[in-house]
């Protein structure tokens, strides 16, 4: 049937793709891709040869009106380099110009690298709140974790491995002697997930310089283990806010 196919692809181990998924792709008339190599990779391991149609960050009004246009027609699936469309990946527009038009979508699910961190991890996860990348800049990262770590949730960051060393020293300079966990290559080959305080994976990558691909977490407030948080100024900010 003609509409927009949402379709989650493996995040590294490429077992991770569905049986619908697959039956979507073989099924549709084409697939907005970011990066027509990468999926042009994976159409070949399931043994598939499709349209390949760019649609990645810089896709204008000029490509989305096209695929809308197809997608009239005709079965078009949406897929993205890894993981989940739209999750930190391109498709909102698309996704919210289809449905303001009246174009069938579907979502099929799969893999993502925020949940799968999440379920890895050993943090809280009755909530969880997922916030992309951090900024790149040290001030509005800085405020950005500040105000993050106000919510009673914990904390899920995508970041890379050039940018960690700087990622753990904001959280230690900001969120002091909250538990932070690492996700690195996760369904891979070299998947690993450490957690500690900000300080002791700060040093820990120091020694072992990271590589790959990597998702960040923080414990929600409230958890912090005693003796690494200041409890002097805990006492004095909580008379404080009893006095006024
Ligand atoms: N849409 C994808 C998803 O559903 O997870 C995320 C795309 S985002 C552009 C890429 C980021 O996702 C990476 O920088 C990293 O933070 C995270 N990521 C993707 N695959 C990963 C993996 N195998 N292990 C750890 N993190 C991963």
């Amino acid at each position: 049937l003609p509409g927009l196919y949402i379709v989650a692809t493996p995040i590294g181990n490429l077992g991770d793709i569905t049986l619908r998924a697959i039956e979507t792709l073989r099924g549709v008339s084409a697939v907005a891709c970011e990066d027509t190599r990468v999926t042009g990779k994976l159409l070949h391991h399931l043994g598939l040869k499709k349209k390949l149609v760019r649609y990645d960050d810089h896709a204008g009004e000029g490509d989305r009106e096209r695929l809308l246009a197809l997608m009239e027609a005709e079965p078009v699936a949406l897929v993205s380099d890894a993981g989940t469309p739209l999750i930190s990946d391109p498709g909102y527009r698309l996704v919210r110009t289809a449905r303001e038009r009246g174009i069938a979508v579907t979502s099929l699910p799969g893999p993502n690298a925020a949940v799968v961190a999440m379920t890895l991890s050993g943090l809280p996860n009755d909530r969880f709140l997922f916030a992309g990348f951090l900024p790149n800049k040290a001030k509005a990262r800085e405020d950005m974790l500040a105000e993050l770590g106000k919510v009673p949730a914990t904390l899920i960051f995508y970041d890379t491995a050039p940018r960690l060393d700087a990622s753990l020293a904001a959280i230690a300079s900001v969120l002091p002697g909250r538990e932070v966990a690492v996700g690195r290559e996760l369904t891979k080959k070299f998947e690993e997930c450490r957690s500690g305080s900000p300080q002791e994976l700060s040093e820990y990558y120091a020694a072992h310089p990271p590589k790959g691909e990597i998702v960040l977490l923080i414990a929600p407030p409230g958890e912090e283990p005693l003796g690494e948080v200041d409890v002097d100024a805990l006492l004095r900010e909580a008379l404080a806010t009893a006095k006024a």
